[in-house]
């Protein structure tokens, strides 16, 4: 694990996080700053920094990362639906490199996002 990467060190307890799911390969923890009334980052414990070196390491560690996200929708009761963002690179606008899906809703959301 990259000793300075922050999700590895909430995978590994030594960050504290509200954890609201924990999958045995996969972790589900509240944003710090919610764009939304539920906001929730779905991560591999494993770490990969993005969607393309998940996808192409492990696509089924990949797919568990969405099951779990839709899992967690239905905890969170976001039937009238939701939204599911992976942000890559400079551009996409990923600040942590780990691989992460943004879970949110709770509210309309406008498209295109702002
Ligand atoms: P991104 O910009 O797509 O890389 O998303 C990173 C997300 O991590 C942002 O929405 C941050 O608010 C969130 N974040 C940063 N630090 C923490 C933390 N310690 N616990 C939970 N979420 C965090």
């Amino acid at each position: 694990m990259p000793e300075d990467c922050l999700f590895c060190r909430i995978v590994a307890g030594d960050v504290p996080a509200t954890v609201v799911r924990a999958g045995e390969r996969t972790l589900a923890f509240r944003d710090v700053n919610p764009q939304a009334p539920s906001h929730v980052l779905v991560i591999p414990k494993e770490h990969y920094d993005d969607l393309g070196a998940l996808a192409t390491a492990d696509p089924q560690l990949l797919g568990e990362v969405f099951a779990e996200t839709a899992a967690v929708a239905a905890e969170e009761r976001l039937g009238d639906g939701y939204r599911t963002v992976v942000n890559t690179g400079r551009h996409g606008g990923q600040t942590v490199s780990h691989l992460h899906v943004h879970l949110l809703g709770g509210r309309p959301l406008t498209w295109p996002p702002g």
